[in-house]
């Protein structure tokens, strides 16, 4: 209660001084009984989940990881072929990687972040989501994020940046703004995924810059 008290004293200060106040709408959240249960039924739907054919050939759905009242939501493609085994998103060597990146801003898997995929089952051989799969889950993570209401969204990578914001721009085109998803309109940043940055190392200054603009602008969110 104290933070939206203070947050709208700054805005308040900030429109008396000509400067427009950037308020990223955030309905209460649920409250904590009604959000677990909420998370649980979240989790059996997509453990039950046939709404597409990826549920015939994964190992373990994998619904995300972390903080469930997160400020920050990390969004990435799929599970892979380790985090389908663990049910776990981004683990082994990308995951490391992640966690470099996040540790970098702040934020550490399981305390004060959540990540997630668009995609709960892995697609086989690793092949990018087929639109159909797509349109079929993103309904469980708009659910993740009204349960969560992060208040700024990271995308990794352009597969999750491209179907988050329904574009076909390239991730270097979308880098450096501020976009939003959904009806909640959250802030959104996109950075380069971590195992495209294991393959292009030159590219991990470009993540560091996505990084610090994002985390310059989460300083800037009431
Ligand atoms: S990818 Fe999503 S929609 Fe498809 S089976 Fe898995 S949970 Fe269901």
């Amino acid at each position: 209660m104290a933070e939206s008290g203070d947050a709208r004293r700054r805005a308040h200060y900030l429109t008396a001084l000509g400067i427009e106040a950037w308020l990223p709408r955030r309905a209460p959240a649920p409250a904590a009984a009604d959000a677990t249960q909420a998370w649980q039924q979240l989790t059996d739907e997509v453990a039950r989940c046939t709404r597409c054919d990826l549920h015939r050939t994964r190992t373990r759905p994998v619904l995300g990881v972390g903080d469930r009242q997160a400020q920050w939501l990390v969004v990435g493609e799929a599970p892979g072929a380790e985090e389908d085994r663990q049910g776990e998103p981004f683990v082994g060597r990308a995951g490391q990687l992640l966690d470099a990146m996040l540790r970098a801003i702040g934020l550490v898997r399981g305390r004060n972040v959540y990540i997630a995929n668009i995609l709960k089952s892995r697609p086989p051989g690793n092949r990018d989501p087929a639109p159909e799969e797509v349109a079929a889950c993103l309904p469980y993570l708009e659910r993740q994020v009204e349960l969560i209401r992060p208040r700024l969204i990271l995308a990794v990578g352009r597969i999750a940046m491209q179907n988050l914001l329904a574009t076909q721009g390239s991730l270097a085109g979308m880098r450096g703004r501020v976009h939003e998803f959904g009806g909640l309109k959250t802030p959104l940043i996109v950075t380069y995924h971590p195992a495209y940055l294991l393959r292009k190392p030159e590219d991990k200054r470009k993540a560091w810059e996505d990084l610090k603009f994002a985390r310059s602008v989460f300083a800037r969110l009431a």
